[in-house]
């Protein structure tokens, strides 16, 4: 495997007392394989603010791997934005994961009131405050975003991000690779060479799935949908089947030249260690 390749883990703040005792654990056995860094989400608006904090610690305390914070900025003043970077510069981390967020249901147009608008304008407070000493990671969306015009106007978007200061992507969730190496071929022409990590979500249950595209656009095959609602009361089943899709995905945009895997854990470690091992990446003795 080449080693130059990055491998991350996302993680959620936990909400319940249970996702709190269970995290540790996760933590571990995800560290085991040594991936690249964790990555932790973060609420639009800071509502989870104290939660990816806490996430954070618990990852550079107990698992020796580089921790990212994920920023969003809608909704945010420049000095919350501030001092949380200073906080985070203090605590010896030096990626973040820069975002809008989603917009509250209310907002009436794909802007928001506030001191920032788009991602965009966050990697440039970034640059300015603190220069080079975050790697910035930003959202690309293959199958575009949900609240785009068109898929030429959000790629037009996605480089301001990049002529901003990011210095790698990391993709919405997909499951069409064709559209992932659309989205790279038009970077390559547009003179865009910053690494497009695909983002990969392990197929865990029918229902999780149908939501989780439907909340970000992606779209989910019709014939996985229908294998995955057929599965649905057999959990081994659905999740065999769940895990031989996601493998070739990956597989397929590891052989096409990805720079990487950044997977969406959902905080469990068995189905993304499934594909990690069905994938034969390294796993450190
Ligand atoms: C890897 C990854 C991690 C994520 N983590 C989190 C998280 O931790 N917390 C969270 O709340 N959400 C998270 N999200 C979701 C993300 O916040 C949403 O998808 C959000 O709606 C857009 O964020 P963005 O940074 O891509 O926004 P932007 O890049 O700002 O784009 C948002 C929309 O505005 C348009 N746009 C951008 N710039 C301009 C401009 N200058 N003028 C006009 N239109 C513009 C774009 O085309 C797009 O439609 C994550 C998404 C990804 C892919």
């Amino acid at each position: 495997m080449d080693s130059s390749l990055s491998f991350s883990f996302e993680l959620f703040p936990p909400r319940t007392p249970e996702g709190v005792a269970k995290l540790p654990a996760v933590i571990g056995q995800l560290a085991a394989v040594r991936p690249d860094y964790f990555s932790v989400t973060y609420g639009a608006g800071g509502s989870d603010q104290d939660g990816t904090y806490q996430t954070l610690v618990a990852i550079v305390e107990h698992a020796g791997v580089e921790a990212a914070p994920h920023l969003t900025c809608v909704g945010s003043t420049r000095a919350h934005v501030a001092a949380l970077l200073d906080r985070y510069r203090e605590m010896g981390l030096k990626r973040i994961v820069a975002l809008r967020g989603d917009l509250p249901a209310t907002a009436m147009s794909a802007s928001a009131p506030g001191e920032f608008h788009y991602a965009n304008e966050l990697v440039s407070f970034i640059r300015e405050k603190h220069g080079d000493h975050f790697h910035i990671d930003v959202a690309a969306y293959p199958e575009m975003h949900p609240q785009a015009q068109s898929p030429s106007e959000d790629f037009e978007n996605f480089r301001r991000k990049v002529e901003a200061g990011a210095d790698a992507a990391l993709t919405q969730l997909f499951f069409n690779a064709d559209a992932y190496f659309h989205f790279v071929e038009r970077c390559d022409k547009a003179g865009i060479g910053i690494p497009i990590v695909p983002g990969i979500m392990p197929i865990t249950g029918f229902a999780n799935t149908v939501r989780f595209c439907g909340g970000c656009g992606a779209d989910l095959p019709r014939w996985v949908r229908l294998r995955l609602e057929e599965l649905e009361d057999d959990k081994p089943g659905l999740q065999e089947f769940g895990a031989e899709v996601i493998t070739r995905l990956c597989e397929a945009l590891l052989r096409g030249g990805a720079p990487g895997l950044h997977f969406y854990t959902v905080n469990q470690a068995g189905p993304t260690l499934r594909l990690w091992k069905n994938l034969a990446l390294p796993v450190p003795v």
